[in-house]
């Protein structure tokens, strides 16, 4: 079963055997929690295996400074590292305009820019006293493309911005956690469905919120299941994934890393994902479907998108 590139991501199904049990990997070269603070109470982790690639090369090159346009570094990708992480301190690389609107790009990023079906992060970046409000994100719509530059476009005028000024990034944590329960729980539909109907597969999918999101599958071979049997055997799969509360696991050996919930199917992705299964709640099939114009299945799902904020504000 090969990776697939789904809407701006690698995103699907790898073999788990290939990417490895999760008990292997773990035994294999030693598990480290994911993060660049100290854990504080109550922070779910997330382990991270094998060394994360930008963080190392950007920290060799720069070392306090800021490195020219001319380098084209890419931008260090912190919310792979920790999603738990709402603010960060970084350098201004580079000011620009193009036809998105004027944009900041730093050193270092927590702002995921929309892809794979998950909308990008929104907040702000402080340089100084002023405040620069994120709403949009620029960056290639292929995570392992390089220089990998992300953009953070505002509304505020940055003609007094320069290469080398301190900045405080800070993210919408409301939203960010809301996305990633969203979307972890897109992969998790997807590792059950798979589970319980080896014929499908998950190749699309969507992560927005307000009862947009779903997982589209395809069928590697046989039919389509009865929708009523469907539903009702991977809902109840569901309870059980998250009432296991599975930790997650990001693996940095192929790009841009690979993720995976407890021992359930690895995935390749380059989104933002919850610590563990338990932080996504209930999730409940809205609907499932099947496309006669392309032979696949579409599975509408919701969570309890109010929790989110309630729970993790921080
Ligand atoms: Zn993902």
């Amino acid at each position: 079963m090969a990776a697939r590139i789904c809407c701006e991501r690698v995103y699907w199904p790898i073999a788990a055997k290939a990417a490895g049990s999760c008990a292997g990997r773990m035994a294999h070269r030693g598990v480290t929690v994911c993060g660049r603070g100290p854990a504080r109470a109550g922070r779910p982790s997330v382990l991270t295996r094998g060394r994360f690639p930008e963080f190392e090369r950007t920290r060799n090159v720069t070392k306090g400074l800021f490195m020219s346009a001319a380098s084209a570094a890419s931008t260090e990708r912190f919310y792979y590292r920790d999603t738990y992480q709402g603010e960060l301190s970084s350098r201004v690389a580079e000011t620009g305009k193009d036809d998105e609107g004027q944009y900041i790009v730093c050193d270092e990023s927590i702002f995921h820019p929309q892809g794979g079906g998950q909308p990008n992060d929104k907040g702000t970046i402080v340089i100084g006293s002023s405040v620069f409000t994120v709403e949009k994100l620029g960056a290639p719509r292929d995570p392992k493309e390089v220089p990998y530059i992300i953009k953070h476009y505002v509304f505020e005028d940055i003609s007094g911005v320069k290469r080398g000024d301190e900045v405080v990034q800070k993210v919408d944590m409301s939203a960010r956690l809301l996305f990633a329960r969203l979307h972890s729980a897109g992969h998790v539909l997807a590792n059950a469905t798979s589970e319980l109907f080896p014929n499908l597969e998950g190749c699309n999918g969507n992560h927005f919120p307000g009862g947009q999101a779903f997982v589209i599958f395809k069928r590697t071979s046989g039919e389509f299941p009865d929708v009523a049997d469907y539903k009702e055997r991977v809902t109840a799969r569901l309870r059980e994934i998250v009432a296991e509360n599975m930790a997650l696991e990001n693996a940095w050996d192929s790009s841009p890393r690979t993720v995976q919930f407890g021992d359930l199917q690895a995935y390749p992705c380059g989104g933002t994902h919850i610590g563990t299964t338990g932080e996504i709640g209930e999730i409940t099939i809205r609907n499932a479907r099947k496309i006669a114009k392309t032979g696949e299945m579409r599975v509408g799902y919701n969570i309890d998108e109010s929790a989110a904020a309630s729970s993790h504000a921080t």
